[in-house]
């Protein structure tokens, strides 16, 4: 059993896309909820298999039971969870993250990030009077290998630290008490609008960063006096296109170059751990970039990790579109071992 769940999500096709190649043309041929086709325009045909489809009918609540719900709880019960996202630029990672707006939280179309927030406060238990609840929320992203807190600006470059007791932590960051879901919005939102953006080809406003929001649960019951806590991370990844599709040049170029290697040392990472070769290397290199160090628990750690790929289903993006579903497939094939076994 794989220890990640991976699910496929693909947009509507946009109006460029429908101008390009008409209204029906998809890469996507339905077969059920966990397989399809894709066509990548080439006469190429792959089928895929994932945990869950998500097809562009689908609704942001449907991604968020599906996805999002099992996590909460297990959170809530002290069991780490991380939900990311994976895709392109304009392939809906924020959409399904954030959805059209945080704070409107009457939107049906609101993404994972405020569902979440009101799925953690409605599990709590906060009626019951011998146990005692704090929850807490920070924010980061990560710009240029550098961790900056979204909180607290004047923190910009925050270091990762590892220990026994506490798991990957954040030194210094920012950590918000926050008593209910309204709350937790208005921060969030505030957080948002520090995120680094900048223009490219694929996307006038794209996010130049990977963004991290991290809430963590304590609880404290009388009759037990144990502090437990589950830590909760969503990450809202930088987009994975080649450089050449950004049409990138000067910073956004550097930019470009330190997110693609990033993400290459996740890739690297989930190739480490679904290494069953016979003569593999035992090692992982959690520590080749800020986000494999930020995901240690997350991949192969002792904690439930949900990764939601975002795909446009136009034969134009399609070969980025498939290169994300690779990703996929390959994490799909992570194991979880205990915490320390594979270093
Ligand atoms: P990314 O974060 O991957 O760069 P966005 O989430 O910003 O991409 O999505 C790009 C555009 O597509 C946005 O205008 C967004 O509203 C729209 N979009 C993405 N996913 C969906 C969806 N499932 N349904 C409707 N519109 C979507």
């Amino acid at each position: 059993m794989s220890s990640v769940t991976v699910c496929a999500r693909f947009r509507p096709l946009n109006s460029k896309e429908r101008r390009d190649h008409g209204d029906s043309p998809s890469c996507i041929q339905s077969v059920d909820s966990e397989n399809f086709i894709f066509k990548d325009g080439k006469e190429e045909e792959s089928m895929f298999c994932f945990d869950r489809v998500f097809y562009q009918e689908s609704l942001q609540s449907d991604v968020y039971d599906f996805l999002a719900r099992p996590i909460i709880q297990d959170v809530v019960n002290a069991i780490s969870g991380t939900i990311i996202t994976y895709g392109q630029t304009g392939a809906g990672k924020t959409y399904s993250m954030e959805g059209p707006s945080i704070l409107e939280n009457k939107d049906q179309n609101k993404g994972l990030l405020p569902r979440v927030v009101e799925g953690l406060f409605e599990c709590l238990k906060l009626d019951d009077e011998t146990i005692k609840y704090t929850v807490k929320l920070s924010m980061v992203e990560i710009y240029m290998e550098k961790v900056r807190d979204l909180l607290d600006l004047s923190k910009d470059n925050l270091q990762i630290k590892e220990c026994k007791v506490l798991g990957v932590f954040l030194s210094g960051v920012t950590e918000i008490s926050i008593t209910d879901a309204a709350e937790a919005l208005v921060h969030l939102s505030n957080g948002i609008s520090n995120r680094t953006v900048g223009e490219t080809q694929m996307n006038m406003e794209s996010s130049r960063s990977h963004c991290a929001y991290i809430f963590t649960v304590q609880q404290e019951s009388v009759r037990d006096t144990r502090l437990k806590t589950g830590k909760l991370i969503l990450l809202d990844l930088a987009g994975s296109e080649k450089i050449e599709k950004t049409g990138a040049e000067g910073k956004i170029l550097e930019e470009a170059k330190t997110i693609n290697k990033s993400l290459s040392a996740l890739g690297n990472v989930i190739n480490a751990l679904t290494d069953d070769s016979p003569g593999r290397v035992n090692h992982i290199p959690y520590r080749d970039s800020k986000i494999t160090r930020i995901l240690r628990d997350a991949l192969g750690g002792p904690s439930r990790t949900a990764l939601l790929l975002c795909c446009s289903p136009s034969p134009s993006n399609a070969a980025e579109s498939l290169s994300t579903l690779r990703f996929g497939t390959r994490a799909k094939h992570i194991k979880s071992t205990p915490r320390g076994n594979r270093s």
